[in-house]
């Protein structure tokens, strides 16, 4: 096992000195920075939009301000509550919130109402999503081993067609969106009712997410066998089970 490759950044043994006693048989994924990333960054495409309905601004004035509106917008809703439905419009609306935020920040004049549909529609397109190098492979990989798999995501209802049109769905015995289900991580719920329709219990199943709270301490909370994927090395130290790229999940079920 290569966990005791001091290489391997597998801090698994460190932590955790025993495998879980039970065999793996599913494993669970978060999706977004998990399976795959956006490129071009959600800032590029803003502020290229942007740009072309009034004052120019850069991808790095937008960024920070993106990543304050998400952050106010997500503290609106408890954890574990589904953003996407809490307001009358549905997600539409909760993203129509969001640019409003983004706008008022940078003092921007463009009018929201025809950027929404814009904006919904970029990202709404497969082809600003990329999937991680590893990601193929290791899928390919878990499936020979014969375990099972499915995507557990805070996600609006778009993900599923994003994932069918990467060609990702086929991977996945369930594919399980917080908007469909009306629950986010890191509740419970979200994890368990994935787990009823894979017929399996939470202890003979691996959740893999980039997220502390929402995968990390959300699967951990509901019995689940805990992992954070942490490529660029944010999380060293405290005391998470981490991998830095997807592959290594396959050192974990040697
Ligand atoms: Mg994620």
């Amino acid at each position: 096992m290569k966990c005791d490759d001091p290489t391997s950044g597998i801090e698994w043994v460190r932590y955790h000195p025993r495998m879980p006693s039970s065999p793996i048989t599913t494993i669970t994924f978060d999706a977004g920075n998990t399976l795959l990333y956006c490129d071009p960054t959600p800032a590029e495409i803003y502020s290229e939009l942007l740009s072309r309905h009034g004052r120019s601004v850069t991808a790095d004035e937008v960024e920070p301000v993106f990543a304050g509106a998400w952050s106010d917008l997500q503290e609106q809703t408890p954890p574990g509550i589904d953003r996407y439905n809490s307001r009358p419009g549905g997600e539409k609306e909760w993203w129509g919130a969001f640019l409003r935020e983004v706008l008022a920040r940078l003092d921007h004049g463009a009018s929201w109402r025809p950027l929404i549909d814009e904006l919904y529609a970029a990202f709404s397109n497969p082809s600003v999503w990329q999937v991680y190098p590893d990601t193929r492979a290791t899928l390919e990989s878990v499936r020979d081993l014969g375990l099972q798999m499915a995507v557990i995501s805070n996600w609006d209802r778009r993900l599923p067609d994003i994932l069918h049109g990467l060609d990702l769905t086929g991977w996945f015995q369930a594919i399980t969106v917080s908007a469909i289900e009306g629950i986010e991580k890191p509740a419970a719920g979200i994890f368990h009712r994935t787990l009823e329709r894979l017929g399996v219990g939470p202890e003979e199943t691996l959740h893999v997410g980039d997220s502390p709270l929402e995968d990390y301490e959300g699967s951990k909370a509901a019995g689940m066998n805990p992992l954070l994927i942490d490529r660029a090395g944010n999380f060293a130290g405290n005391g998470y089970r981490r991998i830095s790229s997807l592959g290594e999940v396959l050192d974990l079920l040697s």
